[in-house]
């Protein structure tokens, strides 16, 4: 359904992002977060690009790094308008509602931003979370945690 958001790194780089970060690093940022509810069912964990995968594709870098990687509840990630992926919320919605094409309008709609040099996510979203991705990143390093990567 959305694949267009699935991330594109392999499972190695995704477990050993869940191992550094063990929980949601939106709380305190992203008003949908549940991680400090724990009477509720617990919120799957997602690996979010804080620097997007498209936007990093027309640099020509590669965005798995630990630095641009952090772990999200889904909640925090693309489950409302106040989540990282507001319109990824919003194209989930049209295309329960029957619009098949609404994760490809969305993506068009972000190429189309870009290129009108403008970004289509939120840049205070970004200084935060990588604020935090290279805190995780350093007091994880300290404790002997390794960045691996897929190959
Ligand atoms: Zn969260
Ligand atoms: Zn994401």
């Amino acid at each position: 359904m959305d694949e267009y958001e699935l991330p594109k790194y392999g499972r190695a780089v995704r477990e050993n992002i869940l191992k550094r970060d063990n929980e949601c690093q939106g709380c305190g940022i992203f008003e949908g977060c549940d991680r400090r509810e724990p009477e509720r069912i617990p919120a799957r964990l997602e690996v979010h690009h804080i620097l997007p995968r498209g936007y990093a594709k027309r640099l020509d870098f590669n965005p798995n790094f630990p630095e641009n990687l952090i772990t999200l509840c889904k909640p925090s990630h693309r489950g409302d308008v106040s989540s990282v992926h507001p319109d990824i919320y919003r194209a989930g919605i049209e295309y329960n509602r029957g619009d098949k094409d609404a994760f490809t309008k969305a993506k068009a709609h972000h190429e189309r931003l870009l290129d009108n040099q403008r970004i289509y996510w939120n840049g205070e979203h970004d200084r935060q979370l990588s604020a935090q991705a290279v805190r995780q990143t350093q007091k994880r390093r300290r404790e002997g945690w390794r960045w691996i990567t897929d190959d």
